[in-house]
């Protein structure tokens, strides 16, 4: 049998060549099918935009959200099969930039509908913006948090809980435990995403109070639910340290607990990655991120390059998942 390379481009013997004039034809109806399809006609605007990972062509300089559009249309298979509708629930503004490529890969590139809650401001975080964080912390937190949505098109909500305060800070400045998982319940239960993204709280990706308390927050709230909603838990384990600049990424469970990881680096031609959006994310919070720390994550290899998660109910199971000191 002929090896199929042999075969390709055989013409039938009695088909007649084709004229020049048919294959010109033939040509401008390919060029004109290429350039219709809103993804080719992206691609053509933007030579080489789906190279790879596209980070330093597209997201260096000042940040902006807009700039990412139009993004090309979600030929990668989903990620979450039938879910439409996606909550991530996190502690301060910020930490999306933990879970961000799936978050771009949810919200950008399968365009489903995305909403942050963010629990607290930030306020008892650093400011390192050289101008200073006038009027105060809180306020431009805010704004930053704002941008990072506007780069995912999620919708946010920002809540003003303490931030560093702990469940223990958050049930006092709510009026006590019981009236704060009742708030986020009644909000759970009027926003009805099909998916949610959460901290696991026993190690919140970096051991932060906070991020361990909105863990645990989340999953009170959300067992009293009528329709379990579909829960994954964050189980990337992230060492970071801001001087010198390290960012570490490992999985913080493993298969055994349902722990899968998202590769955030292009697989299927044509399909851009989605690492950049860890970046881009962090660029936008320039009170919390310098820039050696962002240089930092960018240069993270392609093996960290992965988000893991977990669906909440094996996970919260198992007992080998990371802890906290
Ligand atoms: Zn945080």
């Amino acid at each position: 049998m002929k090896p199929f390379s042999a075969l390709a481009g055989r013409r039938h013997p009695k088909m007649p060549k084709m004229p020049k004039m048919l294959k010109m034809l033939k040509m401008l109806a390919m060029l004109t099918i290429l350039a219709t399809t809103p993804g080719n006609l992206a691609a053509l605007a933007t030579p080489g935009r789906f190279a790879a990972d596209l980070a330093p062509q597209i997201y260096d300089g000042p940040s902006t959200p807009g700039i990412l559009d139009p993004l090309p249309p979600p030929h990668s298979p989903p990620l979450f099969p039938g879910v439409r509708s996606v909550l991530w629930v996190a502690a301060h503004p910020d930490d999306e930039v933990l879970v961000a490529p799936v978050l771009a890969k949810l919200c950008r590139l399968e365009r489903l509908a995305c909403h942050f809650l963010v629990l607290t401001r930030g306020e008892a975080g650093v400011c390192l913006r050289p101008e200073g964080c006038l009027p105060d912390l809180a306020t431009v937190r805010t704004a930053e948090m704002q941008q990072a949505a506007a780069l995912f098109g999620a919708e946010l909500t920002l809540w003003t809980l303490p931030d560093g305060g702990g469940l223990s800070g958050w049930d006092a400045a709510s009026g006590g435990h019981e009236a704060l998982v009742t708030r986020l319940q009644n909000f759970l239960r009027g926003l009805a995403p099909d998916l949610i993204l959460a901290f696991d709280p026993r190690h919140g990706a970096t051991c932060h109070g906070d991020h361990q308390a909105a863990g645990e927050l989340l999953l009170a709230a959300r067992v009293r639910l009528d329709a379990l909603p579909a829960t994954f838990l964050l189980e990337t384990r992230v060492e970071v340290t801001a001087a010198p600049p390290f960012i570490r990424f490992s999985p913080a469970a493993d298969a055994r607990a349902g722990t899968f990881g998202y590769p955030a680096t292009p697989d299927i031609a044509g399909v851009p990655g989605t690492w950049s959006y860890s970046m881009a994310a962090a660029r936008l919070h320039r009170s919390q991120f310098s820039a050696a720390t962002v240089r930092a994550l960018a240069r993270r290899p392609g093996v960290e390059r992965v988000v893991y998660l977990a669906p909440a109910e094996p996970v919260l199971a198992d007992d080998s998942v990371a802890t906290c000191p």
